[in-house]
């Protein structure tokens, strides 16, 4: 099966990656995206713009059967806000609301919570009650760390040690704010703050006893519409197996949201392009997917999951974008959620393709992904990272410099390449060469409860 056997699949990839490179529209529709629409922040009219300007681009593509589907969710408008330290030392800092953070005028002591791990609010016991916890926000690579606590997790467990409110610090210097969603009816004010602010903060805390911060707020919430975008490529027909590809078109509401996640869903919509000028290959068809709303809580693979239910047991892969396109091209991975029946299979594909990729597995539950590995989908994503970075975490994700100079044509054409020619192998592979399987809901609890889920989904009533 591979390429350089299968004088019909060379062909093909050939064709593909031809079409990909003499073409710019992955970066026109990145222009369209961040600098026509706007910031796509969930459920805001922005979004809504960037929904017509995707279904557009995959009409024009090719796609078939491109529609919208609507579904509600509780969105979150940003206000004003401030935080000031009151004691040892009298000072003012800039901050951001993290989405979904309650209005607030709040004084109080704050406490210096570390990494704001588990370990580290049962280290401090009932020392953080009625206090601002103040911890750092990731603080692990994503790719290489076993498991690297979420920012709702911290929260978590900073309001369950009774904290009165929650100060999440960037890693990355740079004077960058970090911003991250909470959930709807957060409880306690949550903010972000740069790394030089969140130092500052810790530092000037030691002058004296007593540290305390005033934080006040006027974000608002309100129930809306919004949509996923949703386009096919049909199949030959021969089976009713098909493959459903996706990347969130909405943003933070604090910059272009270029690489998180603009560039994925470019990479989305040009890998249909290629693959829609080579249709007449396709064994199983594809599903394209532009989710709305992953930043404030994956409400759009939710809804997705919620209406598509009985379909499920027919896709045989979920190719989730969250982070393709960024950076120079070279540094893809594919990213497991617990399949490593299916690290060889795309391992392999590396070796066919002459071109590297790297191919890890880990339970990870925080992007569009998910709703479908819960649902038994075997599921992973393509990711790139830009190696000039040498930062941790996000990037220059969820902060404001996430802007459209840090992604460049080439990133773009090379993730569509890796996502067309992958998507291309998942169409065709006969059964007998596919290793993927669902999971039973049971064997999704176990992973579920191995991976430190199970207390999260059983909160939101989604533990399978
Ligand atoms: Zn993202």
């Amino acid at each position: 099966m591979a390429e350089a056997t299968n004088s019909n699949l060379l062909a093909t990839n050939r064709q593909i990656i031809g079409d990909v490179f003499t073409s710019d529209a992955s970066y026109q529709l990145l222009l369209q995206l961040c600098d026509v629409c706007g910031n796509r922040f969930a459920g805001s009219p922005s979004e809504r713009k960037a929904a017509d300007t995707i279904a557009a681009a995959m009409r024009a593509n090719g796609l078939e059967n491109v529609h919208l589907e609507p579904f509600e969710i509780t969105a979150w408008t940003r206000g004003t806000t401030t935080l000031r330290m009151t004691a040892p030392v009298e000072r003012d800092f800039s901050t951001l609301a993290l989405p979904y953070s309650p209005a607030c005028d709040l004084t109080a002591e704050m406490i210096d919570c570390g990494g704001g791990e588990q370990e580290d609010f049962t280290r401090l016991g009932g020392a953080v009650a009625g206090k601002i916890a103040v911890c750092a926000a990731e603080t692990g690579n994503w790719l290489t760390a076993k498991k690297v606590s979420h920012r709702t997790d911290k929260y978590r467990w900073a309001i369950a040690a009774g904290a009165s409110g929650f100060i999440f610090i960037n890693q990355n210097p740079g004077q960058l704010r970090i911003t991250g969603s909470l959930f709807p009816n957060a409880p306690i004010p949550g903010i972000g703050v740069s790394w030089e602010t969140g130092n500052a903060i810790l530092r000037l805390a030691k002058h004296g006893d007593h540290p305390t911060l005033h934080i006040s707020d006027t974000g608002t919430s309100q129930r809306v519409t919004t949509n996923n975008v949703v386009g096919e490529l049909p199949g030959d027909g021969s089976t009713d197996e098909f493959i459903v590809t996706g990347a969130h078109y909405d943003a933070h509401d604090i910059a272009d949201g270029a690489g998180d996640d603009g560039a994925g869903t470019c990479t989305l919509v040009e890998a249909g392009r290629a693959l829609a000028n080579v249709r007449g290959e396709l064994v199983r068809g594809i599903r394209f997917i532009a989710f709305a709303a992953e930043e404030v809580g994956l409400f759009g693979s939710w809804a997705y999951r919620d209406e598509h239910e009985r379909e499920l047991s027919r896709v045989r892969y979920m190719l989730n974008l969250d982070g393709a396109g960024q950076g120079g091209g070279g540094s893809e991975t594919m990213s497991l959620t617990g399949t490593p029946e299916l690290a060889p299979f795309f391992s392999a594909l590396a070796e066919e393709f002459s071109y590297k990729f790297d191919v890890v597995d880990r339970f990870a539950g925080h992007s569009d992904h998910f709703p479908f590995t819960l649902a038994g989908v075997p599921a992973g994503g393509i990711a790139s990272r830009d190696a000039r970075q040498g930062m941790i975490g996000r990037g220059w994700g969820h902060t404001e410099a996430d802007t459209v100079d840090k992604v460049s044509l080439r990133g773009l054409q090379m993730a569509a390449i890796l996502t067309a020619r992958v998507l291309l192998r998942l169409s065709v592979t006969p059964d007998a060469a596919w290793p993927g399987r669902h999971r039973t809901p049971e064997e999704l609890r176990q992973q579920v409860e191995e991976n430190d889920y199970t207390e999260s989904l059983t909160r939101s009533r989604r533990l399978p």
